[in-house]
């Protein structure tokens, strides 16, 4: 039954559709939405379509940029010899914070996980196969540690492995299942001088 409009019917699904949002707070959303200035409600729409249609990934790293080659990649002063591998740009974000990592970054948007039937080849680990082309000197894997984390930490090491080129892992420090974006700079540095080359 449509007890409201089609209009803030239709809000609420495309809310409902968002990762976290149940039926309830889509509906809570949509009626903060409608009741707010029609110049707020613009500029939240502006910056959704604007970040979608500016944001691609990186050419390097993959991470989000609205440049062709992001700011990390393009820097000189980074360590280009050193590839940090995360599962995603909020991973990135959450290390680069820390402000003392030098090296560059892969982000592969995603993990290995048999149970979602999320293969080698649904995240970005050609591209990473492909950059070790290059000049690499380490390649340090920050995945999570989940049980997907764990299991792509593994693929990656053996994959690299009869390249010569040095595979390490972050420190065990790090609350396991736990977001990397939820753990404080402390613990990441720790984690990241603590690695351990496999
Ligand atoms: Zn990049």
């Amino acid at each position: 039954m449509d007890y409201y409009s089609s209009q803030i019917t239709k809000l609420i699904e495309e809310l409902s559709k968002l990762p976290g949002v149940g039926a309830k707070s889509a509906q809570r959303l949509a009626f903060h939405i409608i009741s707010m200035p029609k110049e707020q409600v613009d500029r939240l729409a502006g910056a959704i379509t604007d970040a979608k249609n500016n944001l691609h990934y990186c050419r390097e790293c993959f991470t989000l940029t609205d440049r062709e080659i992001c700011p990390i990649c393009s820097s000189p002063e980074r360590d280009h010899e050193t590839i940090m591998v995360v599962e995603n740009t909020r991973d990135l974000a959450a290390y680069e914070k820390t402000g003392k990592y030098q090296g560059v970054y892969h982000v592969l948007h995603g993990a290995i996980s048999p149970m979602l039937g999320i293969g080698p080849n649904d995240i970005r680990l050609k591209e990473l196969m492909q950059r070790l082309q290059g000049d690499v000197k380490e390649v340090i894997i920050a995945t999570n540690s989940s049980l997907e984390g764990e299991t792509t930490a593994m693929y990656i090491s053996k994959l690299i492995k009869p390249t010569g080129i040095k595979v390490s892992r972050i420190a065990s420090g790090v609350p396991v299942g736990g977001d990397l974006e939820y753990i404080d700079e402390v613990t990441l540095l720790r984690a990241l001088e603590g690695r351990v080359e496999l």
